[in-house]
């Protein structure tokens, strides 16, 4: 497995004026690949301003050019040096009514213009409460299967984030993350997926306090940290916990 990551996802934050104390403020550490997905305006700014840190948008487009108002490309997201774009987090799945399989595609279209999707997963409380949690993950996953192919499901980073932990200060417990992301190995790897060379991330409330002990879990390779990678310090402390 090759080195942790840790991405940001500013979500609808952030001004120019804000960005650059934020990415003034961040430098990786030895051995920690960190990566920030930023607001699609700020790519230009992002880009200039990183050193060492991957730049990543937060959503792309299945298609890749035509009249598609308001939609952006793999390629277009490429040419501005995005290498990750996130795909299917749970705000635009219950906000934007994306389903399983629009994200799938959409997961096929960053492979094609040479970005890595981080697709997110992950269930609601209901689903946990109910027992679903891996029918709901497993779901997730198979859509994304079906369309990417056994090889390339291989090349995407898996984010797991249960909704009830996502800006809510209750993180999932190291055991709940722990069991869910062995389960996500497990099926990848039943599925003839090079599963092993999948980074599975965690996200939900991760903060400087939690983030040691997640990062320290055997299938955890990284984690996607919303609220707290939006102060450099915060998120600065995350990134050497992995
Ligand atoms: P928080 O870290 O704010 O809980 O958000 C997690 C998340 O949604 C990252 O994509």
């Amino acid at each position: 497995m090759s080195n942790k990551l840790v991405a940001g996802n500013w979500k609808l934050n952030g001004s120019l004026a804000e960005n650059k104390v934020l990415l003034d403020g961040l430098q990786s550490p030895d051995g920690v690949e960190v990566a920030v997905c930023v607001p699609y305006p700020y790519l230009a700014q992002a880009g200039l301003l990183l050193k060492g840190i991957a730049l990543g948008a937060q959503d792309v487009s299945e298609y890749d050019r035509g009249a598609y108002t308001g939609e952006v490309s793999a390629s277009m997201l490429a040419e501005f040096g995005c290498h990750y774009v996130i795909v299917g987090h749970s705000e635009r799945r219950a906000l934007f009514a994306e389903s399983d399989a629009a994200i799938g595609r959409k997961a096929a279209a960053a492979l094609s213009g040479r970005l890595v999707p981080i697709v997110c997963i992950g269930e609601t409380l209901d689903e946990r409460e109910a027992g679903q949690v891996m029918a709901v993950v497993g779901r997730q996953l198979a859509a994304v299967l079906d369309v990417l192919g056994v090889e390339a499901m291989g090349q995407v980073v898996l984010a797991y984030e249960p909704v009830w932990a996502i800006g809510t200060g209750r993180s999932a417990s190291a055991d709940q993350v722990a069991e869910v992301h062995g389960l996500i190995r497990a099926w990848l790897r039943d599925q003839g997926v090079a599963a092993d060379g999948v980074r599975i991330l965690y996200g939900g409330s991760v903060k400087p306090g939690n983030a040691a002990e997640l990062f320290a879990l055997a299938d955890v390779d990284g984690g996607l940290i919303g609220g707290a990678s939006l102060v450099a310090e915060d998120f600065m402390s995350i990134c050497r916990a992995a």
